[in-house]
């Protein structure tokens, strides 16, 4: 009964020139190669829209990603991860290790901090660039406490750098919440202020880890940190790089309708700083569909899957090529763009629980795949790969 739902999105779609299975995974399951000489599989979820809707999980969730750790025969590891999955998301806000652990409390299995991969992730990536300057990070959470734990040392939040000049929000003080946030400033970013001059000091970057709370004082001060080349109240200087973690312009909260994303703000600080300085906007957008992103998931799916071999096989390599990377999705323009862009093995689910609801699959960026749950998804990919 399950799998209703997917055989008629594909009956629906043959009159489509778009196949909606890949031909090795439509074929009938006699035919399929038997476990020994089968390449391995791994899985990527998104969170939002797939696993949660804000703090819930939906789409039966929790027993579907219970059944990746039992046994169908692909990785013989009782009591331990099975099949290697990870979470590919654009949200974030805090440490990955942080996440993991409220993902396992909420989804009851135990998630380690290296299947978290959020939007800001590939953000240690420029840790050698600036681990000693001067960077500014933006967005709810722990934004600053994120990029401290990759390296960076000389980190402020917007919340704590905006605090340092005077009058440059002039709406703060109808913020009433903004006076409960300077009590709760963290400890990690007053660590290192003694050490530098914030009204002197110029800002080399700024990185949007997670959504703005405050778009109109962090659109005034980022556009005051990057038409002053890094020192707010100057004259123009040289635009500092910047950085977002991701580029959604909508995502599925716990709200019915869609929620305004990262890319939404970019677009309305890209809109304002091109209108009052004479160079556009520069900057640069990780998450997915990025297809550094997918590549980035392949690397850690095979670091799991060779730490579940090793320790099968008692340290003898026993690792295959993948055959087959599913990733699972609610947001056609991202995560199904995302799995076409990064090509083979990326094969794409498309779920009906977040920002797609349609009936048929996604006109411009169709998934191979069309189910309305993640459970639903599950279901399918342990049917494909694990039916003798
Ligand atoms: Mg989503």
């Amino acid at each position: 009964m399950r799998f209703r739902s997917v055989f008629r999105v594909s009956q629906s779609r043959n009159r489509a020139p778009l196949l909606l299975f890949r031909q090795e995974a439509s074929r009938p399951f006699s035919q399929l190669p038997s476990r020994s000489e089968r390449s391995s599989l791994g899985i990527a979820f998104d969170i939002d829209g797939v696993i949660l809707r804000g703090r819930t999980p939906i789409g039966g969730a929790p027993q579907a990603l219970r059944r990746l750790y039992g046994d169908c025969g692909i990785i013989q590891l009782l009591g331990a991860l099975k099949i290697p999955f990870l979470f590919l998301t654009n949200g974030g806000g805090i440490p990955e290790s942080k996440r993991a652990s409220e993902l396992s409390e909420l989804l009851g299995i135990n998630i380690v901090p290296s299947q978290v991969v959020q939007g800001h992730s590939p953000f240690k990536k420029l840790v050698n660039r600036f681990e000693n300057e001067l960077i500014v990070a933006v967005g709810k959470g722990e934004p600053a406490v994120v990029m401290s734990e990759y390296g960076f040392k000389k980190v402020l939040s917007m919340d704590e750098y905006a605090s340092y000049f005077e009058n440059i929000d002039p709406l703060s003080s109808y913020k009433i919440w903004t006076t409960k946030q300077a009590s709760n400033s963290n400890s990690t970013s007053k660590e290192f202020t003694p050490r530098c001059n914030v009204l002197l000091d110029r800002v080399q970057a700024a990185f949007v880890v997670s959504d703005p709370v405050d778009w109109g004082r962090d659109i005034q001060v980022l556009c005051d940190i990057l038409r002053t080349g890094g020192l707010p109240g100057k004259v123009n200087g040289h635009q500092p790089p910047l950085y977002f973690a991701a580029d959604d312009l909508e995502y599925q909260a716990a709200f019915p309708s869609e929620r305004l994303g990262m890319g939404a703000f970019r677009l309305a600080l890209e809109s304002i700083f091109n209108r009052i300085h004479h160079n556009a906007l520069e900057y640069t957008s990780f998450g997915k569909p990025n297809p550094f992103v997918f590549k980035n998931a392949e690397a850690i799916l095979r670091h799991l899957q060779s730490a579940s071999y090793h320790v099968m096989t008692n340290g003898h390599p026993g690792c295959h090529p993948f055959k087959t990377l599913y990733m699972i999705g609610d947001n056609p323009s991202v995560d199904i763009k995302g799995a076409r862009q990064a090509g083979h093995p990326w094969f794409s689910i498309l779920t009906r629980t977040g920002v797609f609801r349609g009936e048929e699959n996604h006109a411009e960026f169709p998934a191979d795949l069309v189910v309305d749950t993640v459970e639903e998804a599950v279901d399918y990919i342990l049917r494909t790969e694990c039916t003798p």
